[in-house]
């Protein structure tokens, strides 16, 4: 459904392959801490192992800013990796460079090696035509399997397969695309999206563009009590942004124009005088003057949870409390599980909704979770990623 050449439909065999991934993973000092971003690329390593090409893996880690920096090295990557293909993986310790090409000359049909950490070089991030050509020069077809780095305009995601062709996705690139692709293109309705997360800032477009798609909004965390401000009850000490209010009302006054259900919280979890270990549950919708929502309350919960159970597709982005402390953390917990339970396709998108559903340890019962943060956001947004425009279409 992805429009994309992939790197099933291309030839590698014998080909030194510039394969960008996402590998950016927490370190433990010499240690991978969590390896799901490596696994999650697994199958495209394996189809390029299979299929004997000479794969050059490269990816960032961190943020070292243009210049090396021991610890955001990918060492320790390389040696996981080594573990879970089951064969050495070669590690020349630059990204560019004589090591580099000699350690490259070397790699038989069917090996791999990766590139040290991309972000060593000021180039990656600059887009920069040298670098972007240095990289370009280690190989004869360029495939792109980090989903998370899709939505930046670097030499490794952009003037790379600017310059080697055929460039193709790879298979996690293509699932996120297509899984992604089916909510924006043909979701199946009744068709429910629940927001949350900190800002409205961050999701304005995300809620613009899903308009025309989504049924029933179900608001939640920091972002609900501008929406609540817009619409006259008194949200204390909530995150607020009170500069978005006049657009939160409008969002929501053409929510109703265009039938759409918008439901905002009708009661919360609030902290009392600021302190975390001072809490309550409101009756209703409205919050004193010293209180700030953090959570929202039994009632709401109950309310998405069965707007969730009816429905046929369900996206999720942005924890609807701050899940990070236990107390805060039930309606975040109760909508995860309401997914896990459901019928309907579940996609999660967002850096943090994704690490709560991990943390409530259902992550894997759901259709798609992706890989991708900013990324999914923006693509979501409508917005056109650039390390996805430079691949070449399916034929
Ligand atoms: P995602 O990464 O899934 O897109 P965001 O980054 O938008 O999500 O938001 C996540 C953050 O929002 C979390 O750190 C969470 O603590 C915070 N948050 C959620 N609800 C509230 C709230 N009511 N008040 C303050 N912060 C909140
Ligand atoms: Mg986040």
């Amino acid at each position: 459904m992805s429009n994309k050449l992939t790197v099933r439909d291309i030839d590698v065999a014998g080909k030194c392959v510039f394969c960008r991934v996402d590998f950016n993973v927490p370190l433990d000092g010499q240690r991978v801490a969590d390896d799901s971003r490596m696994r999650a690329s697994m199958p495209t390593l394996a189809v390029l192992v299979e299929r004997k090409a000479r794969v050059v893996l490269a990816s960032h880690l961190g943020r070292p800013k243009g210049k090396p920096s021991p610890e955001l090295s990918l060492r320790p990557v390389a040696a996981r990796l080594t573990e879970l293909l089951g064969a050495e993986v070669a590690f020349p310790g630059d990204s560019i460079g004589d090591a580099v090409r000699e350690t490259r000359d070397r790699l038989r049909p069917g090996e791999v090696m990766l590139l040290e950490n991309l972000r060593f070089h000021r180039g990656e991030e600059a887009n920069d035509a040298e670098f972007a050509q240095q990289l370009a020069a280690l190989a004869e077809v360029y495939v792109n399997d980090a989903f998370g780095t899709a939505h930046r305009a670097h030499a490794s995601t952009v003037g790379v397969p600017e310059r080697v062709k055929p460039a193709a996705a790879g298979l996690l690139m293509e699932r996120e695309l297509e899984q992604l692709g089916k909510l924006l293109s043909d979701p199946a309705s009744p068709f429910v999206a629940i927001l949350g997360g900190a800002k409205v800032s961050d999701k304005i477009e995300l809620i613009q563009n899903l308009m025309p798609r989504v049924d029933v909004f179900l608001i939640g965390g920091g972002m609900a009590y501008t929406f609540l401000k817009a619409a006259m009850h008194p949200v204390g000490r909530s995150l607020l942004e009170e500069d978005r209010t006049t657009l939160a009302k409008a969002l929501m006054e053409r929510a109703r124009r265009d039938g759409k259900d918008f439901v905002l919280p009708m009661d919360h979890v609030v902290t009392i005088d600021g302190a975390d270990d001072r809490y309550r549950t409101t009756d209703n919708v409205d919050i004193m003057a010293n209180e700030a929502g953090v959570d929202i309350g039994p009632r709401t919960i109950e309310q998405f949870v069965r707007r969730i159970r009816s429905a046929r597709t369900v996206l999720w982005n942005g924890p609807v409390g701050r899940f990070e402390v236990e107390t805060f953390s039930n309606g975040t917990r109760r909508v995860a599980e309401a997914l896990a339970e459901a019928s309907a396709i579940t996609v999660l998108g967002g850096g943090d909704s994704v690490a709560a559903a991990q943390q409530f340890r259902v992550a894997d019962r759901m259709t798609h979770v992706s890989t991708g943060g900013g990324a999914a956001l923006e693509f979501l947004s409508g917005i056109s990623l650039p390390g996805v425009e430079a691949l070449q279409d399916a034929p």
